[in-house]
């Protein structure tokens, strides 16, 4: 595995390996690697002649009394399993190395940034719309694999490529969960041993509701109320907002009927942690 700081550097290594006809398959993360990120790393290995992974924590996605500052790092043990994981290049650009200079350039995605996390997380998407369209210009990607934990960020980059003609495939990956149904997440680290059992109603909420569905239930309202009351049994989560929407616009939707969304945002003390399901009603 290679590991490279720099565009210029990375543009021509993997300009190299395109004039050989190589397949690039592009993973990016902020770090702090979990089964979840290795997930997405194999998947690429198996679709891919070359894979690529980033680890950027990016300053603009990231609202200014959120935890960019306090996000977990750990570049050693992200190398070592990015290279057991068979990953060939590893990009680690600095702040200076994305965004020098004035920023005046972001890529604004409408309306389903303004939903679910962009309602509590205002400008969180133009961040990460930005630098994943900054990285896709970097490494020209033929697939980009990007996890279903964060589904809202999923649909948002499938648009923006749509939108702006970029020219890669992205694939989505099934969210990877801990024995227990706690989805990882690099931000668990925040969790102690009673808000980790605590956080474990993220996951059950939606397990009640994958169940009601199975059994018929087809109101949204009446899903909701279920979920929103297993979590009043849990005082150290809040939850922070809970949704039944349609998985492509992401708006609100009354009744199950096909493929239907149910996302939520909760906090467990300083973490904030989001999970979702996708379940199906006739
Ligand atoms: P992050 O480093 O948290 O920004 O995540 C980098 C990529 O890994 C994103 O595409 C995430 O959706 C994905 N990811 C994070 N957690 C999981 C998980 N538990 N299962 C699958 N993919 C995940």
């Amino acid at each position: 595995m290679k590991t490279i700081t720099t565009i210029k550097e990375i543009r021509a290594a993997l300009n190299q390996e395109k004039k050989s006809g190589k397949r690039i398959g592009f993973v990016p993360t902020m770090g702090y690697f979990h089964e979840g990120h290795l997930s997405l790393m194999h998947k690429a290995k198996e679709d891919c002649d070359v894979v690529v992974t980033s680890i950027f924590v990016n300053p603009t996605q990231f609202g200014p009394s959120e935890d960019f500052e306090a996000y977990p790092r750990d570049l050693k043990n992200d190398s070592k399993m990015a290279e057991e994981a068979g990953v060939d290049y590893l990009f680690l650009p600095s702040v200076e190395e994305m965004y020098p200079g004035e920023r005046l350039t972001y890529v604004n995605v409408e309306k389903i940034t303004k939903v679910l996390c962009g309602a509590k997380r205002p400008g969180h998407f133009q961040g990460v719309a930005t630098v994943v369209s900054k990285l896709f210009n970097i490494i020209k990607p033929d697939f980009a694999y990007f996890g279903e934990k964060d589904y809202q960020q999923l649909v948002v980059l499938k648009k923006m490529v749509k939108g702006l003609n970029f020219d890669v495939q992205i694939v989505g990956v099934p969210t990877v969960r801990d024995k227990d149904g706690l989805a990882m997440s690099s931000r668990n680290k925040y969790l102690g041993p009673k808000e980790r059992e605590a956080a474990l109603i993220l996951n059950k909420s939606l397990i009640l509701a994958q169940e009601m569905v199975k059994n018929g239930e087809r109101s949204s309202a009446k899903i909701k109320k279920s979920m929103t009351k297993l979590f009043e049994k849990e005082p150290l989560v809040n939850l922070e907002y809970l949704s039944i929407c349609d998985i492509i616009s992401l708006q609100e939707i009354s009744g199950i009927k096909g493929k239907v969304l149910i996302a939520l945002a909760a906090r467990v003390r300083k973490a904030r942690l989001i999970d979702n399901i996708v379940v199906e009603g006739n």
